[in-house]
């Protein structure tokens, strides 16, 4: 069916899908606009009851859909991707006014929403023969689990459940999505299309509260979970899938270091670091939260940071198409960071720019109340301050001192965190023999924040748990069977 037909007919009311079937619930609630403060509109609270009844219906559709060919999969998600195309607007329009993004911000995140799903349905699983002789074959091959969940935070709405989903419905699992109650928008018309490609059952979302989730992580019917958020939830997600040991991929928080060496071209490097630590208003797993630069260009890299970040980073709400610093998404992370700001005074910290001179939102539209926050570095803290070692997840980062190559490794993987980290130099050898040093899931040379469907991601220490996309994602969402045939 061409993808016209696949054009939703509305962004204004909002269903659970189960089934292929839009359903409400007795009690709904709605999220917030982080620009304007203002209501979004009504969406489900889903109970056991809508529980149940996902699971069931995504139970009853896997025999059917892990019993087509990894091809036939594959061209179901390229008609999804096509039919997400169809849908832009709606979805850029909606996914702006929920997440607080930018129109960069939500380009962005529609672009690598399509790469992903495209990327994805390329991988085949393939059965390896790991012995052949006169006696005996061995073959290891992979099966789908069964009823996969994902439970998503709010910072990606939709790329991040696309990324499951992708890997998820390709291996043969079938599907249920559970977004954040702070961006439950977008998910659930993500899943209003997905009715209209999928068989039904295959692909089901749910909105609720946040009595939700545990309701799906306790679920017997359930095969994994992979969820992505913050740690402290990460590892409550594991205690209680531990109870049926389903199967369990954490994407956790990060706390991204960037070595820079004293050979960068100021003029290059500069906007990069600036772009990929201020991103989504640094609200990002894998943005650059702790900057280590060389004493040697220390100065002069904070001060071209800081007029990067006074001339370029202008804040406004999505509305505003010149704008690239949004809101902080919700009020419960507007307080955590502002907390942050709290410490500059109280600790002593040295702000830059000082708070006073951040220049005032431009004019019209004004973010007036919205979760703004002016972006800001910290001048050189000590390493043990809240900024540097807690991920801050706002647009307030850290520029810190280094001076001998291993203390600066050394200093980079003093955390409990190991999600991702970049080393910046001219010369790209030593800096990627410096990378490969880093503790962390995911390592850059000159450039951060890459990722494709081509690679996996996954964090270290307690950044995560597995991997997600690429081949080694599509594994995570299959059992492993060894196969010993005597001839
Ligand atoms: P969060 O942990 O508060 O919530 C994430 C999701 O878990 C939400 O859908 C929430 O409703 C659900 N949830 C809450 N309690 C639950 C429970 N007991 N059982 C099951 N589900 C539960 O995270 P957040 O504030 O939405 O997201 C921000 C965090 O996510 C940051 O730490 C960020 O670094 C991390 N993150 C990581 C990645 C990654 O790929 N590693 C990507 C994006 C964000």
């Amino acid at each position: 069916m061409a993808a016209e037909n696949h054009k939703l007919d509305n962004f204004e009311t909002f269903y659970n899908v189960i089934d292929n079937e839009l359903t409400t619930t007795p009690t709904t609630r709605h999220a917030i606009n982080p620009s304007t403060n203002e209501p979004l509109p009504e969406v489900p609270v889903s109970s056991q009851d809508d529980v149940e009844r996902a699971v069931a219906a995504a139970t009853a559709a896997f025999p059917a859909w892990s019993s087509l060919s990894q091809d036939e999969r594959a061209a179901y998600l390229g008609r999804f991707a096509d039919a997400l195309d169809a849908n832009q607007e709606g979805f850029a329009k909606l996914l702006g006014e929920e997440a607080g993004k930018t129109v960069q911000g939500v380009g962005l995140e529609l672009f690598f929403t399509g790469t992903q799903i495209r990327g994805t349905a390329k991988h085949r699983l393939t059965e390896e023969l790991v012995e052949e002789t006169d006696e005996r074959t061995v073959t290891i091959r992979h099966q789908p689990l069964g009823v996969g969940v994902g439970i998503i935070p709010w910072n990606f709405p939709i790329l991040l459940g696309i990324i499951k989903l992708s890997s998820a419905l390709l291996a043969g699992n079938t599907f249920i999505w559970k977004p954040s109650p702070f961006t439950p928008n977008t998910a659930l018309k993500v899943g209003e299309l997905a009715a209209k490609i999928f068989p039904g059952g295959v692909v089901n979302v749910l909105s609720g509260d946040e009595s939700l989730g545990p309701l799906l992580t306790a679920h017997p019917g359930v095969a994994k979970v992979s969820f992505t958020g913050s740690v402290a939830t990460g590892k409550k997600v594991m205690q209680a899938c531990a109870a049926t040991l389903k199967r369990v991929t954490l994407e956790l928080g990060g706390n991204d270091a960037a070595i820079i060496y004293p050979d960068v071209d100021l003029a290059t490097v500069v906007p990069k670091i600036g772009t990929f630590a201020f991103i989504h208003t640094g609200q990002v797993c894998m943005a650059v939260k702790r900057i280590y630069v060389h004493e040697d260009i220390y100065d002069a890299f904070l001060a071209a940071l800081a007029s990067f970040v006074q001339t370029t980073l202008q804040p406004g709400p999505n509305t505003d198409p010149a704008a690239l610093l949004g809101p902080l998404q919700n009020s419960m992370q507007f307080a955590k960071v502002q907390d942050l700001y709290a410490q500059i005074d109280k600790q002593g910290w040295r702000a830059v720019p000082p708070p006073a001179a951040t220049p005032a939102p431009p004019p019209p539209p004004q973010p007036q109340t919205g979760f703004f926050l002016p972006p800001t570095l910290i001048d050189n803290p000590p390493d043990d301050a809240r900024v540097v070692a807690e991920e801050q997840f706002g647009p307030i980062v850290p520029l810190l001192k280094w001076r001998d190559e291993d203390d600066v490794v050394r200093r980079a993987n003093a955390s409990r965190m190991g999600l991702g980290g970049s080393v910046w130099s001219a010369d790209a050898a030593r800096a990627e023999r410096t990378a490969r040093r880093l503790e962390a899931g995911t390592v850059w040379v000159n450039t951060h924040f890459e990722l494709g469907p081509q690679a996996a991601f996954g964090g270290h220490k307690e950044s995560g748990l597995g991997v997600e996309s690429g081949l080694g994602g599509l594994k995570g969402w299959c059992n492993s069977q060894a196969v010993w045939v005597r001839k």
